[in-house]
């Protein structure tokens, strides 16, 4: 069977023939025709028109390698002679605008890099980093064009750290039991990122939203009340121990530099993951470290403890005896005397009514979803080290997480 049977059978082409196929170094060389008499297509007004002129070189588009070959397809570009635009270069249909990678090698291409760094794409397919960014970013705008937002219910906002230093970016999840996806990503934390997030969604898609899941930040809170303000907003689990977890790091922090100063032997040095990490979770050098700093009078134990009996505030079903256990343990906490924690509890304090709505919300969406994507998102940003660019860590984050819609397809080459 020859070549271009195949590609008769998997594409074929309208007003263009495939005309031979041949080795050119180790590449193989599919040469496109246009049909005798067929009109080009003007690029800009996309309508027909008469051929101006043959371009006497040939394009090559990248096309899907066989059997460890690169494929390219060859084709001498026509000009027309539009009569509304003037003089243009033709639109061919395999390609779109000037991409030398054809449409069918993009999906290719984009399908993989989701399951891979788009360094490993191109090493694995012979092709260039700058091929893949193209073919991502063709999936993702389509997608984003694309994509329905109506019907969303719940959704939760989080920051990540970017880059170095105190920079942040905003991003907007759909948290709904059957669908979970990225929505939208904003530069910085700050109230205008919130907003112009939820603008993204489109004022009539704000009015189903019933449910926002959010940390303490100010910013966010009040945009919420304004721009939702019949959705109930949760304060998330995740963000409630994140903030937890910091005002225990740093009362062993102060504790290591009180003790090294006082001359005591440095018991607490490296076990900073011991108290962090969830129990289950630590390694078996973590467990026998943490059990050991366990049995010592140390302020960092005492808070390490208290950490651990807020979990049981989770396990309420009832708002008014989460209330009531909550009350408690912000007793216990301040008596401790500890600095951060009794600034854990004045947060949890001033944001009590937030805080059960969790208990009013605890239902609709799972606990622990935010915290899921929070960690995808980390391991794309971690994965793609090439991604200290803004614009091309969106580009990964949607394609990874958007669960965008992709374009149909005559014939599936993975
Ligand atoms: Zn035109």
């Amino acid at each position: 069977m020859r070549i271009i049977t195949l590609l008769n059978k998997c594409e074929k082409l309208k007003s263009f023939v495939y005309k031979k196929d041949y080795l050119q170094g180790a590449d193989l060389i599919i040469e496109i025709r246009a049909r005798k008499n067929s009109k080009p297509i003007c690029s800009s007004c996309k309508k027909p028109g008469p051929t101006y002129d043959h371009g006497s070189v040939p394009r090559k588009f990248e096309f899907v390698p066989l059997w460890g070959m690169r494929v390219f397809l060859s084709y001498k570009m026509r000009r027309v002679n539009c009569k509304r635009c003037g003089v243009k270069t033709e639109e061919v249909p395999w390609a779109k605008g000037k991409n030398t990678v054809t449409k069918t090698y993009s999906r290719f291409l984009s399908h993989w890099a989701k399951k891979m760094s788009w360094n490993e794409v191109a090493e694995t397919f012979k092709t260039s980093w700058h091929s893949v960014y193209v073919s991502v970013r063709e999936m993702v705008e389509y997608g984003l064009e694309n994509r329905r937002l109506d019907a969303i219910v719940s959704i939760g906002v989080d920051e990540i750290k970017f880059g170095s230093g105190h920079k942040y970016l905003t991003l907007l999840y759909q948290i709904d039991k059957g669908v979970k996806r990225l929505l939208c990503i904003e530069k910085e934390r700050t109230a205008s990122s919130l907003e112009s997030a939820l603008e993204a969604l489109g004022d009539e898609n704000l009015k189903t939203i019933k449910y926002v899941c959010s940390d303490m930040w100010r910013p966010y809170l009040k945009v919420i009340r304004e721009k939702l303000p019949k959705a109930l907003n949760v304060l998330d689990r995740f963000h409630v121990k994140k903030k937890l977890n910091e005002a225990v790091d740093a009362v062993r922090k102060a504790e290591v530099k009180q003790m090294k100063k006082d001359g005591f032997e440095p018991v607490l040095d490296k076990t900073k993951y011991c108290f962090l990490k969830n129990e289950k979770n630590l390694t078996k050098k973590q467990k026998l470290k943490l059990d050991d700093v366990l049995r010592l009078d140390l302020k960092t134990v005492k808070a390490y403890l208290l950490k651990n009996s807020f979990e049981i505030f989770w396990g309420y079903k009832s708002p008014r005896w989460a209330k009531w256990y909550m009350k408690k343990w912000c007793e216990r906490a301040n008596k401790s005397s500890l600095k951060p924690m009794k600034g854990f509890v004045k947060t949890l304090t001033r944001h009590e009514e937030l805080l059960m709505n969790w208990f009013k919300a605890k239902k609709v969406y799972s606990s622990g979803v935010v915290e899921g994507l929070n960690r995808r998102v980390n391991l794309v940003t971690r994965k793609s080290y090439g991604f200290k660019n803004y614009e091309i860590l969106k580009l990964a984050l949607f394609h990874t997480m958007g669960s965008l819609p992709e374009p149909e397809m005559t014939h599936r080459y993975y």
